[in-house]
């Protein structure tokens, strides 16, 4: 049977939402239009530490002023409720543990200190990308590691601990992204990723993972700064055994910064005397501590249907004379 499109914005209420950032949930909402499917959004705010406060009201507002319109989200509901990662917290620990069960994931009990000797140590000997993975995991302190009763004294002692994946040595990862055609990368440049973190929030990549599986998410389109890591999704899929059901990917390349060099910022857009938030964003500066407002379309006086054409047609044509679209 054919399952219905269903295509998510997940953004993290970390800052205000940029032009970049809309014209994912565009490509998003199109799609799910075009294909008769369901849009949804959900607030990805397991990171406590970059929350910022009134981030998530100016997504929504940014949304609706832009015309995009929501089937599910935490604010219209829907069957997957809640849409709010930091609201579905206690389940993430079971698809953690379930992974520890089948031997894909595994604790690990090192230290900050420990990690920072790791590196140095790795650093040294010249190893261009040190990393915990499949070779450097065998000399630290984890579950693969310690013998078995020493783990168990550790977890009921309430010793600090991660979950990370168990990442083969080697082997082909492949996908095939709508828009990249087959993406390959070998095992070996992927390290083995924490999933839930020692204050028991699980990290991006497992959240994001479960909650697409969870949520029956058909198309994953988002930015291609996530392109790289895609791989490690997709080990996760296979080691849940989701993979008849995993989406689609289409990474969407960056806004790029006039020279090409790089993401586009608040910064080029002030250089450049355009807005790069859809609404005006009031702000604290990181430095001062002062607060700050950045201009935004709406209050600069374009009117929505401008702005989301001008965001349609960056490197896209319809190859048609039509200008402009509802
Ligand atoms: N929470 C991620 C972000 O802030 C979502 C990335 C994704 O779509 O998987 O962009």
């Amino acid at each position: 049977m054919e399952r219905e499109v269903r295509v998510r914005f997940a953004p993290s209420p970390t800052g205000p939402l940029h032009i970049g950032g809309v014209r994912t949930a565009l490509y998003n909402y199109l799609l799910a239009r075009k294909l008769g499917g369901k849009m949804l959004l959900r607030i990805e705010d397991t990171d406590q530490n970059r929350f910022v406060p009134g981030a998530e009201d100016y997504i929504r507002e940014s949304l609706a002023w832009c015309g995009i319109e929501l089937d599910e989200s935490p604010w219209h509901g829907g069957p997957h409720a809640p849409y709010r990662q930091s609201e579905r917290k206690p389940m993430y620990m079971q698809y953690a543990m379930q992974l520890i069960e089948s031997g894909h994931a595994y604790y690990a009990f090192d230290t900050p200190e420990e990690l920072d000797a790791m590196r140095a140590r790795l650093t040294a000997a010249k190893v261009p990308n040190p990393q915990y993975n499949s070779i450097t995991r065998s000399q630290m302190r984890n579950s693969i590691t310690l013998p078995e009763d020493e783990v168990k004294q550790m977890l009921d002692s309430g010793a600090p601990y991660v979950i990370r994946l168990k990442v083969p040595r080697k082997e082909e990862v492949r996908f095939n992204d709508l828009i990249r055609g087959w993406v390959v990368v070998h095992s070996s440049s992927i390290d083995d990723k924490v999933l839930m973190k020692s204050d028991g929030m699980p990290t991006y990549h497992l959240a994001n993972i479960v909650d697409d599986h969870l949520m029956e998410i058909t198309h994953v389109i988002r930015g291609e700064e996530w392109l790289p890591s895609a791989p490690l999704h997709v080990l996760l899929y296979r080691y849940f055994g989701w993979e008849s059901t995993m989406p689609q990917f289409a990474h969407l390349p960056l806004l790029l910064k006039p020279d090409g060099t790089g993401k586009l910022s608040k910064r080029d857009g002030d250089r450049l005397g355009f807005p790069v938030f859809p609404l005006e964003w009031h702000g604290t500066d990181a430095e001062t501590g002062q607060p700050t407002v950045s201009s935004g379309y709406r209050e600069s006086g374009y009117l929505p249907e401008a702005f989301i054409n001008f965001l349609a047609f960056l490197g896209w044509n319809p190859g048609t004379q039509q200008e402009i679209f509802s």
